[in-house]
Order: structure tokens, then sequence, then C-alpha cells
């Protein structure tokens, strides 16, 4: 199985995580993107390949231009503005009774384009940003090739970001990205199984309209589990995607038990759908050791995981999204591609 990585994701550091009213270190750091890479060189898994560089035009697929310019511009804007702070991020959000109305000020458009406070800016970011959505896409060209498998080892994640918002560590869809790619390449039914613990708001959002990309997740129930806001069961889809989103929320303390027949039930819904091509939207957050979470998935089960998934038995690429634990997230994520490509 080759993995696609970018060292660029080191530009996307010196992130803080608001915590009360202080800041502190972001769990969302470079140690578990280079980790994860570690642990791939040291598995002999298979072949290591920087990303391809790809115009506007393929994140243009998902996301909107304005976001995009956004994007591209947000740290410059903070730089030559009056505010202080290594970080930009908004504190200002467009609430109740407030207008969608465009901002020249920079905070403004951080409130605009952000729908929380977790999605810091630092100078590398868009490199970054960019590089992480050139991994995913490099991916979905190896699958439109010859190649059955491959992990797409992104940082910063993707699945919470929408076609022009950021939030819970995400910027671009990764995920999404590739898999418009996938279709755009010609196949006709994609399905996206998302098995990060919390759930894919973005991803949720992007397709839900649609019928052509089947959008699926397990994770914690978001009544007591960020998102809060998305993520429950009775979110079906709408209009011609009506039945082709299907959510998992779960309980905290859920173990394989609970999890497996949750996935037994996802995989024979995303078989139904005789997708072309599988996109997993691989967090390693379920596990018990995540420092962060409330499930209690082990390192054996992410193998275990992986063989379920590999019944789907379609092209497949695996996405890197959240994951917190730095020590386990390169093992978790090894067992678990293990797993895929022997099940
Ligand atoms: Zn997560």
């Amino acid at each position: 199985m080759k993995t696609i990585y970018s060292d660029d994701h080191n530009l996307h550091s010196g992130l803080l995580d608001p915590r009360g009213f202080e800041f502190r270190e972001s769990s969302e750091c470079p140690a578990r993107a280079n980790n994860v890479i570690d642990a791939i060189r040291e598995s002999g898994l298979g072949e290591i390949l920087e990303p391809q560089a790809f115009d506007d035009s393929k994140y243009l697929r998902i996301h909107e231009p304005d976001y995009l310019d956004f994007l591209k511009n947000v740290w410059d804007e903070w730089e030559a503005s009056d505010e202080i702070g290594s970080n930009a991020r908004p504190d200002t959000f467009v609430g109740a009774g407030m207008r969608h109305v465009p901002t020249d000020c920079v905070v403004g458009k951080l409130g605009r384009y952000s729908f929380d406070s977790t999605s810091p800016f630092v100078a590398g970011s868009w490199q970054a940003i960019r590089s992480s959505a050139n991994v995913a896409l490099t991916g979905a060209e190896l699958l439109k090739g010859r190649d059955r498998l491959a992990f797409a080892a992104c940082r910063p994640p993707g699945h919470h970001a929408t076609a022009d918002y950021c939030g819970g560590y995400c910027y671009l869809n990764n995920n999404s990205l590739a898999a418009q790619s996938l279709r755009d390449g010609g196949a006709a039914r994609i399905a996206i199984l998302d098995v990060d613990y919390h759930h894919g708001n973005g991803t949720e959002h992007i397709f839900y309209e649609r019928n052509d990309v089947m959008t699926v997740s397990l994770h914690a129930d978001p009544s007591v589990e960020y998102p809060y806001f998305l993520g429950y069961e009775d979110e079906v889809g709408a209009g011609k995607g009506h039945g082709f989103n299907v959510n998992f929320p779960l309980p905290f303390g859920t173990d394989w038990n609970s999890y497996s027949e949750a996935l037994a039930t996802a995989i024979a819904r995303i078989r139904s759908f005789s997708p072309e091509a599988l996109v997993v939207a691989l967090g390693l957050d379920t596990f018990a050791g995540d420092p962060t979470t409330h499930f209690e998935i082990t390192t054996d089960d992410f193998a275990r995981m992986g063989e379920a998934i590999a019944a789907i038995d379609v092209p497949t690429l695996v996405v890197l999204e959240g994951g917190y634990s730095v020590d386990w997230i390169g093992k978790n994520t090894v067992r678990f591609l293990s797993g895929l490509e022997g099940g």
C-alpha cells in the first residue's frame, strides 16, 4: 500500500487551543503526523510518495472561491493589522439577528469563515493546508490508476471543514476533495466512511443533497460531544440525497463489542449502495488511550476495524483525520492499515 505524505504540515505549528480563559498547546500538533509517518516507515507497509501539485480548480469543486481567498490571505492580513498574537483566530461569530455581510476587517473575516475558535492560522498554515489537500487528491489519483489501496497521511485534518467554514482543526475537507476527484474521474458512486471519534459535520453538509456520494459516520453522540450541532441519527440526507447520509451516534464508553455491531450495519449500508470506490476518514481518536475522548477502542481493535472494512472490497483511499494520543497514533494507524490490507 502506498502512502502519500508531505513534510509541509510542520509549517502549521505553534498552534494554541482555547481552554477556558487560557490558551495551551493545541492537541492538533505536528508530532501527530510525524509519528504516523515514522511508524509507516518502520512497518515496511510500502512506498511513501510526495503529493502532486494541483491548481485551485480542484479545491473549487468543493470549496467556495471567497473562502479559498480567505485561507490564502488571512495570515498576511493579520500581520498587516494592529492585531496582536501568534495565532490568528476569531472572536466574533455571525450570531442571532446579525447579517452575513462582507467585511474588510481580518478579525471579522475570521468570524465569518470559522464556526468555532479551534482552528487558528500561523505564517505557514496555508502551505500546510494546501499540501494536506494535495496529499488526499494524490491518493485519489492513485486509485484512478492501478492502486486498490492508498493511505493519505494528511495534516491538518479535514472532515469538519465545510464548503466555506473552517473549524475543528480543519480548513479544506480532504476526504471530500478526494471523493469528488474520484467522481470527476468517472466513478459513478463513492462512499465515505468516517470512523473518527467526532462526527464529520463538514463532509455530511457538503454531500447532504447528493445521491452519488454516500456519507456514513460512526461517532460519539453529539448531544454530549463536539461538534454538538450535527451528527444525529435523524439526519438522513435531503432532496435527492435523502437516504444517502447515515449517522451512528454512540455513547461514551463504547468498546469494540458495540462499535463492531454498528460498523457491521454501516458496512452493510455501504455495500447495498454498490460504490465504485471507498474513502475512509480515519480518526484514531476512538482509541481508549486518547487523552481527549471517551471510547474504548484498543490497538488490536484497529486491526479488526481495518479487516472489517476490507470486506467492502472496492478500491479504498484512507485519509488521516483526528487522533490525539501522540505516542500511539502511529502504531494504531499501522494496525488499521495492516488489517485493511490483510482483511
Ligand atoms: Zn476527531
